[in-house]
């Protein structure tokens, strides 16, 4: 079949081997030939690096009023060509439209955010001077790292690198976008908007197209990464950074577990449970993967679940929910994690996990109750629609589990008293109380994880921050009754004043007994 020949390309993508001179995309809904990309080489890379670092002073002296000028006319040039943004969104990467349209609000909402706060975040801090050197004046003012290269992945196309690219560029950078091979066309779109956007710094920001041998040319040549995908990938992303000390931004993979106390509103968690597992045919890296529920609830919520989880099917017509699974290499791992849980004892209360249908491509949801806590289906990322339900005794077992996971990314907690408490122990980067996946609709919550879902955070404050480093500044504005940073500092001061700390210390713990 046509489809799987030139999608052929596409599947080894991830593997540091592999090359090819272009990138073929697909119309998931057809499975025909969409468009063809040359991939870049080194030498496309190199120039579009070179001319990056040509527009970074520019666009770094027009300082936060003159970004913000050219970052909102780009808004309103993403916002006018929202529509045809999604429909290409739901051609290379074949969600529905709607969940397109989506991504485009997403865009839309980090740009809003980047700029009511990039100024409050990034502006420059004033340090009050230490007693002892009352003639200094001290401020941090933040400088950006110069050309930040983003490498994105295809599960949201436009906003996972979009929102990254979005602070990179707030934060004074010159930025370049390397999109996944399965999903070019939606960079190459972003890049065409800016140039039309930004006429006088189009190098600010630009797309190169190409497979894992692209991204590694663009590692080599910026300042900083900030890659999003595989662990196995990101591995091989951080090594690369390591031998240049390039610093990198990681967002990597998840395996997001929900706890279900026996306190929770089952009804309004089955809902949000079923929509967290399955929404974007559980392509996300965020997607909540395996649900601790309490033994008390666990029935009635598997009941309810599955309730929710039948009216869930895969297609491409104007009815399904959720769409195919674009990654070939994919679908193989998710049938192998349903096998295992199967073999190990687990139940699919809902899917047909053996038949793949006339076209395997569309995966359909499978619940699985029952399953062990070891199966690969619970600790492992299946990506795919896949829940895997795991009876526990108690929230304790629920939270030990969580915590002991290498992964460390998203999470959620249905409890109508103790919510808040759980989410608090446990040790992952974003959690969403008696909700699925909420933290991510909020720009300004930074989102990240620890362990293998990588380090450092997009969004909020702290994505502004990633891309910046601080400049400490102190200035000598007069004479000091006590110079310390000079050899005419008199002999025995040094004595004098650690003296004089230790008695106050003692003064202010004595203070505090009593
Ligand atoms: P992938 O790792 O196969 O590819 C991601 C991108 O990296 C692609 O553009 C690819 O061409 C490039 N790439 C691969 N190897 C590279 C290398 N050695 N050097 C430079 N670039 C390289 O991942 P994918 O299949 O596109 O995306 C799915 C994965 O991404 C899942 O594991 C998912 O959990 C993760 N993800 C994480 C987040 C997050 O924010 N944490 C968001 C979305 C997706």
């Amino acid at each position: 079949m046509t489809t799987q020949t030139a999608q052929s390309t596409a599947t080894r993508d991830g593997d540091p081997d592999t090359t090819g001179d272009e990138v073929i995309t697909l119309d998931q809904s057809t499975g025909d030939e969409l468009a063809r990309y040359r991939a870049a080489g080194p030498e496309q890379v190199g120039a579009a690096v070179q001319v990056a670092r040509t527009a970074a002073g520019p666009w770094w002296d027009l300082g936060f009023d003159g970004r913000a000028v050219r970052l909102r006319a780009w808004r309103r040039e993403i916002a006018r060509g929202g529509e045809d943004l999604a429909a290409l969104i739901h051609a290379e990467n074949g969600k529905s439209l709607e969940d397109g349209r989506a991504e485009v609000l997403s865009v839309l909402g980090h740009l809003t955010f980047v700029l009511d706060n990039v100024e409050r975040v990034l502006g420059r801090r004033e340090i009050p001077a230490p007693a002892a050197m009352p003639h200094q004046r001290a401020w941090v003012e933040h400088l950006p790292y110069g050309v930040v290269g983003v490498i994105g992945p295809w599960n949201f196309p436009l906003g996972t690198p979009g929102a990254i690219v979005i602070h990179a560029l707030a934060a004074g950078n010159a930025v370049i976008l390397k999109p996944s091979p399965i999903t070019p066309g939606v960079g190459v779109w972003l890049a065409r908007s800016w140039r039309r956007a930004v006429p006088d710094l189009p190098g600010a920001f630009q797309t190169v197209v190409g497979f894992a041998a692209t991204g590694r040319h663009l590692t080599t040549g910026v300042d900083k990464v900030a890659f999003t995908g595989s662990v196995r990938s990101g591995r091989a992303v951080a090594a690369d950074c390591a031998a240049r000390l390039t610093p990198a931004l990681l967002e990597l993979g998840g395996n997001d577990a929900v706890v279900v106390a026996q306190d929770a509103d089952l009804d309004s968690a089955a809902a949000h449970i079923t929509w967290g597992a399955l929404q974007n045919a559980g392509l996300g890296c965020i997607s909540l993967e395996v649900a601790y529920v309490v033994d008390a609830v666990h029935d009635t919520l598997v009941e309810k679940i599955a309730a929710h989880a039948g009216r869930v099917h895969a297609g491409s017509g104007d009815d399904d929910l959720i769409g195919p699974v674009p990654l070939p290499a994919q679908i193989p791992v998710i049938r192998h994690h349903v096998a295992d849980a199967l073999r190990r004892g687990a139940t699919a209360v809902v899917g047909r996990p053996a038949d793949g249908g006339t076209d395997d491509r569309y995966v359909q949801p499978t619940i699985l109750v029952d399953v062990p806590p070891d199966a690969l289906a619970a600790t492992e990322e299946t990506f795919g629609p896949v829940l895997a339900i795991v009876r526990v005794r108690d929230t304790e077992e629920a939270i030990t589990r969580i915590n002991a996971s290498p992964y460390g990314l998203g999470s959620a907690v249905f409890s109508r008293d103790r919510g808040e408490d759980i989410a608090r122990r446990l040790r992952v980067g974003m959690t969403s109380v008696n909700d699925a996946l909420a933290f991510s609709q909020n720009a300004g919550l930074p989102f990240g994880g620890r362990g293998h879902s990588g380090h450092g955070r997009k969004h909020g404050d702290e994505g502004l921050l990633e891309f910046v480093y601080p400049h400490a500044i102190t200035v000598h504005t007069g004479p000091t009754p006590t110079p310390t940073t000079t050899f005419a500092r008199p002999p025995g001061a040094m004595a004098r004043a650690l003296a004089a700390a230790r008695d106050r210390l003692d003064a202010d713990d004595q203070t505090e007994r009593n």
